[in-house]
């Protein structure tokens, strides 16, 4: 029962008919492709997608088309291509986490109109914070009725570390129940999990303070940032990259962070293209101005040590 309590919930919380719950957004990505699409349909995803989107669409058996970083004329001329199957999914991330950056919803939306397309969007970098009251990009972008689908994490801002959903239309959920492999052949959520999710929503369906200062503290973090010579990647989103653009100088920054109590990530190639190493910060709502002051202070002193700033 706590299971379903939190399926409704979770359906509540992005004002959509009905959800089901897997053991991560890896198997609900797994499992939404195979089971929604037929080889008379398409999928159209973005390039940057997330791989676990990637690898669901390889599982259909749909036309796939890869449209350009969000790029709409792109995706115009590919939706054009694809007017002769019988169904179109958009498939992109609500907001990429590697450069922080937030897919042009609106635009997606309208181009699925004109093409008669349905709209799939993974909000696992969005889920909780994103929208005035942290309901996502749908929400940030006023896009919450032309979304069809959404699959999200319980594992990232929903803090419990595992657990993925999809939302949406009822027969769709019906459907997945039926057909879905990662959720017909694999153990459910933990019940403490389960619980955790449960409350997480709660706080935020209670008041949207937490979501609200998320913002706050997002552009506390990217202006002062920037105002100190950084450049970071993106735009407003919590995720802020700091772009290095060396290898070795990202990971030794990020070490020296470490040292001064401040645990941040260095990512280089493969994980990003050569010549794009970054730090990714990533904003809490339990940080405060003053945490994030001192990491703004931080990763000065270290910019300058190591030459990344005058
Ligand atoms: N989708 C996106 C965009 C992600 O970033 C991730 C995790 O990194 C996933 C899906 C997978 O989520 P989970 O950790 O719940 O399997």
């Amino acid at each position: 029962s706590i299971h379903k309590d939190l399926e409704e919930k979770i359906a509540r919380f992005h004002q959509r008919e009905d959800a089901i719950l897997y053991a991560s957004c890896f198997d609900a990505n797994a499992g939404i492709f195979e089971a929604l699409l037929t080889p008379e349909d398409a999928v159209l995803s973005d390039e940057l997608n997330h791989a676990s989107i990637i690898d669901g669409i390889r599982l259909c058996k749909a036309n796939k088309y890869r449209y350009k970083h969000m790029d709409m004329q792109d995706l115009e001329a590919k939706l054009q291509e694809a007017q002769k199957h019988r169904l179109r999914l958009v498939a992109t991330d609500g907001a990429f986490s590697m450069d922080g950056d937030i897919a042009p919803l609106r635009e997606i939306c309208q181009l699925a109109q004109k093409y008669d397309a349905l709209v799939f969007i993974d909000e696992c970098h969005a889920t909780g914070f994103l929208g005035p009251n942290g309901r996502g990009t749908d929400e940030l972008l006023g896009v919450m009725d032309k979304v069809t689908i959404i699959n999200s994490t319980l594992g990232k801002a929903l803090g419990g570390a595992a657990g993925g959903y999809t939302t949406g239309p009822k027969p769709l959920i019906d459907l997945l129940r039926q057909r879905s492999r990662p959720y017909l052949f694999s153990n459910s959520l933990p019940p403490a999990v389960v619980g955790c999710a449960s409350k997480a929503l709660d706080l935020l369906m209670e008041s949207n303070a937490i979501a609200q200062s998320m913002a706050a503290k997002t552009q506390r973090f990217r202006s002062k940032m920037t105002a100190a010579g950084f450049t970071i990647s993106g735009k407003d989103h919590p995720i802020c990259p700091v772009m290095l653009g060396d290898a070795r100088l990202a990971a030794v920054m990020a070490e020296d962070m470490l040292n001064r109590g401040i645990y941040v990530i260095g990512f280089s190639y493969p994980v990003v293209p050569k010549g794009k190493a970054r730090i990714r910060v990533q904003i809490s709502a339990v940080h405060s101005d003053e945490d994030i002051d001192r990491c703004v202070e931080a990763f000065t002193e270290v910019g300058r040590k190591h030459g990344a700033l005058p």
